[in-house]
């Protein structure tokens, strides 16, 4: 089977995973440490606006906290948004605004935004879909203007930049996530950012209990060191060390996993720029990078899911992401979404990662031709 998403781990991680053994210390220690600086080097922002967390849905959780989002606010965010995102907001007691996306980049733009602004809205949430960074110039302008908060669900954009900068450092807070399934891997583990530090100061003791004073290896105590007192009645959401061995390497490996990805990404292009019956993802904007995490076509006709089934009776796994939160019925959610409709309904993801051969991509292609010839799609 082709997969569709793939992690590409080896000898390095084990190595270090092999360190953290040896060491003694299996908790968040001196690995994190080294993810933290390296990754806020990355995005080239100041170490102090950044920290590690078990996973990104504990980041989209912890959002609410920290811009104090609850009953009788709104967050708006597109439908075509990650299922923890949709379930932060509606477990914080606030209510889950749903706007349309663009029905080519499923990526929000700010006329979608907009339409849904009242004067509850308190944040946008927003994700840059596959990789493609969102038009942040007009969504910023737009949050300026009604004092919004700028949430970035950075986890499917690790190395996106915008105009410079990365993706998830341009609104207030981003997040990005290092699950199985992402591009950076380390089985469970995402990094936060704040624009504001003192931000960070808060969310990182809201992940671990609301403690004042730190325990363990950062412990600097003299004395007593089993006194503690709390400011918030936080969770316990770390990242440990083990994980942290495997982000490490990975995060070396990262330009090398975006080449790969670039590379596959044109190769599709090339070769269905002849499928009349396929739309491709639209080229990128001049001053934008992308981290290629998806690469998704639009069948134009409605025969998609057919495509889906062929596919996978032959061997490759293709998938749709994010199925529309308004088509989740205990958001309860009304209103039309005719893009993310449209989206819904000719969306598929195919085969892409860093393990991925061109020959496996040679045989997608030639699948994909196949099912338009028996089809007779390109009459
Ligand atoms: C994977 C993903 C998440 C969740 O990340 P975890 O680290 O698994 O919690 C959030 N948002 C998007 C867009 C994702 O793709």
């Amino acid at each position: 089977m082709i997969n569709v998403f793939q992690p590409s781990l080896g000898a390095e991680e084990l190595a270090r995973i092999k360190g953290v053994f040896e060491s003694n210390w299996l908790g968040k220690g001196k690995l994190n440490d080294e993810f933290e600086l390296g990754f806020a080097a990355h995005l080239k922002v100041d170490r102090k606006h950044v920290f590690t967390t078990n996973c990104c849905s504990e980041g989209l959780f912890a959002s609410m906290h920290m811009f104090d989002i609850g009953p009788g606010d709104e967050v708006i965010m597109p439908t075509i948004s990650f299922v923890g995102a949709g379930n932060a907001v509606c477990a914080s007691g606030a209510k889950l605004a749903l706007c349309d996306v663009d029905p080519r980049t499923l990526n929000v733009r700010a006329r979608d935004i907009e339409t849904k602004i009242t004067p509850n809205t308190k944040a946008i949430m927003l994700i840059h879909y596959g990789g493609v960074p969102c038009e942040m110039d007009e969504i910023m302008a737009l949050a300026e203007k009604h004092h919004l908060y700028v949430i970035e669900d950075s986890a499917c954009s690790v190395s996106s930049t915008y105009k410079g900068q990365a993706c998830g450092t341009i609104g207030d807070m981003g997040m990005w996530s290092f699950d199985a399934m992402k591009i950076l891997v380390c089985g469970d583990g995402s990094m936060l950012y704040f624009r504001d530090p003192e931000l960070k100061v808060k969310a990182e003791k809201w992940l671990y209990f609301g403690l004042e004073s730190k325990s363990g290896y950062s412990n600097s105590v003299d004395k007593k060191w089993w006194e503690y007192d709390v400011s918030s009645f936080g969770h316990r959401a770390i990242m440990n060390d083990i994980t942290a061995a495997m982000a490490v390497e990975q995060l070396k490996k990262l330009p090398g996993f975006i080449t790969k990805r670039k590379a596959i990404h044109e190769e599709y292009d090339r070769l269905l720029a002849d499928v009349s019956w396929l739309d491709t993802p639209l080229p990128l904007a001049a001053d934008c990078t992308s981290s290629y995490y998806f690469y998704h076509v639009q069948v134009k006709k409605a025969q998609r899911d057919d495509l889906a089934k062929y596919l996978r009776e032959h061997g490759v796994y293709t998938t749709f992401r994010y199925f529309p939160l308004h088509r989740v019925s205990r958001y309860e959610i009304k209103g039309n979404f005719p893009n993310a409709d449209y989206a819904a309904e000719h969306t598929l993801c195919l085969p892409l990662h860093q393990s991925l051969s061109m020959e496996d991509v040679a045989t997608v292609v030639r699948l994909i031709h196949e099912f338009g010839r028996i089809n007779h799609l390109n009459e």
